[in-house]
């Protein structure tokens, strides 16, 4: 039965535990097989660079298309959705640490888009890769999954107790139940069968390699580039804009229509996006970048919503380092108060954990609104012009923050702070 909210937010109030962990028995050491499912993603890519950066050096990563360009790991194409390949994969590889960062993974319009193929790929990945760590005896293995996974109407901040407890946003119900499956695979893996498998809840995150498609793209990196393309423009910089249209898609079927030998074509482009001269000339046929900027009009750029929703982002950086942190550091049955008395033979029996699911979040704990984190960006890339909102468009949820205090008693706290990360990130934009 699902609980109200009122009982969900006394069962947060009620959490007096107490917290501790005991250091974990096998521990990772540099030359340990380490595989990284999703090497060519945001999060993979990321957890090999922090591996790498610790001095990791046995490391195997697997991509399904895009094969990235790593040195000083193998790297193998495995479609993890295929039982028969996955299988394989852990019975010749024999990795004795798993990060799972293979997912197919969309937007609010891939998810409502390709529901069937959202939840069955999804569920075909958790079901393959955490039943082969089983079969193939993997040491630990951290799943990872997204804070959709959480209510649409979950009290703020998300405490992880708040999993299933009342109904799911519908947008991304089907990736969210996928998801919710993997989490509980690894739980109940753990409580039949002794495995040591964990459960990390990303915020939203950002970082390099991150997509910067504007269909498909997460706010922050559409920001990033749409006040990159408006600074270009009110510089007068028509060869930097087709630089720009050329290195990414731009998405919602306006590359197929963009002709870059036409500056016309290009400035129609921009006003699609919502970058445009505050009074451009009436004539599209005829519009030119220099008699626009003769004309000393101002650009703006024009975001979705009224600006007001909160949300909390997290360098992917910091991410990776969590992860690496709960891999080193913290074992599943540690989070168990019945092991710190008992001895290892019993870890099976009686368990009551700390964190029930074993899924643990990782966040910075501290949001802004969409119109502070536009401004944000907007002094970074050094556009001058206005921001203008079309209220007429959707904000999405009010407020979507998570509680990271568990994370925080583990000993782990966030590093990059949202202007440094997002400076870093720009240049990285700007020097792909
Ligand atoms: P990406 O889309 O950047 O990367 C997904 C990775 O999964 C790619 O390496 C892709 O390979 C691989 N993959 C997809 N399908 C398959 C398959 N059938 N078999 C094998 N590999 C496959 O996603 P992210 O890195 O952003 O996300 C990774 C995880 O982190 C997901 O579980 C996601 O929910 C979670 N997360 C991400 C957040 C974000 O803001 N990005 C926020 C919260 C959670 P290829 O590229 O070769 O196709």
């Amino acid at each position: 039965m699902l609980l109200g909210m009122t009982e969900v937010k006394d069962l947060a109030q009620n959490d007096k535990r107490q917290w501790k962990f005991e250091m974990i028995e096998n521990k990772m050491n540099k030359g340990s097989k380490i595989a990284v499912l999703g090497v060519s993603g945001l999060v993979g890519s990321a957890i090999v660079r922090k591996l790498l950066e610790r001095g990791y050096n046995n490391i195997i990563g697997t991509y399904k298309n895009r094969k990235p360009d790593f040195k000083g790991i193998q790297m193998l194409q495995v479609d993890l959705t295929s039982q028969e390949q996955t299988q394989k994969f852990f019975e010749t590889v024999k990795p004795e640490y798993v990060f799972l960062a293979a997912a197919k993974v969309g937007g609010i319009l891939a998810n409502n888009t390709y529901k069937a193929e959202f939840i069955y790929e999804n569920m075909a990945i958790a079901l393959n890769v955490i039943h082969s760590a089983y079969k193939y005896g993997v040491k630990k293995l951290l799943n990872l999954g997204s804070s959709c996974i959480y209510p649409k109407h979950a009290p703020q901040p998300m405490k992880e107790e708040y999993l299933l407890t009342a109904p799911l946003e519908p947008t991304n119900e089907p990736y969210a139940i996928a998801k919710i499956a993997a989490i509980k695979l690894c739980r109940y893996y753990n409580e039949q069968y002794g495995t040591n498998f964990l459960s990390v809840m990303p915020t939203n995150l950002y970082g390099p390699f991150d997509n910067f498609n504007l269909e498909t793209s997460h706010v922050l990196p559409a920001l990033i580039r749409k006040f990159h393309l408006a600074k270009l423009l009110e510089e007068g910089d028509i060869e930097g804009i087709k630089r720009d249209f050329q290195k990414y898609p731009i998405g919602f079927g306006l590359d197929e229509k963009l002709d870059l030998s036409d500056q016309s074509s290009i400035l129609q482009i921009l006003t699609h996006l919502g970058i445009k001269f505050s009074n451009p000339v009436t004539n599209l046929e005829h519009r030119t970048l220099n008699i626009e900027l003769q004309t000393r009009n101002k650009v703006t750029v024009t975001l979705w919503g009224a600006g007001k929703a909160y949300r909390e982002f997290l360098h992917v950086d910091d991410l990776a380092d969590a992860c690496v942190f709960l891999m080193e550091n913290i074992d599943a049955w540690s989070l168990s108060p019945s092991h710190l008395k008992s001895n290892s033979e019993h870890r099976t029996l009686n368990f009551e954990p700390l964190l029930p699911d074993y899924l643990i979040n990782v966040g910075t704990g501290e949001d802004l609104t969409i119109d502070e984190l536009a401004y944000t960006i907007k002094n970074i890339v050094g556009f001058r012009g206005d921001i203008n909102y079309d209220t007429s468009k959707p904000d999405g949820t009010p407020r979507k923050l998570l509680d990271v205090t568990n994370i925080k008693r583990l000993g782990w706290s966030y590093k990059i702070g949202l202007i440094d990360g997002i400076k870093s990130v720009y240049e990285w934009y700007r020097e792909s």
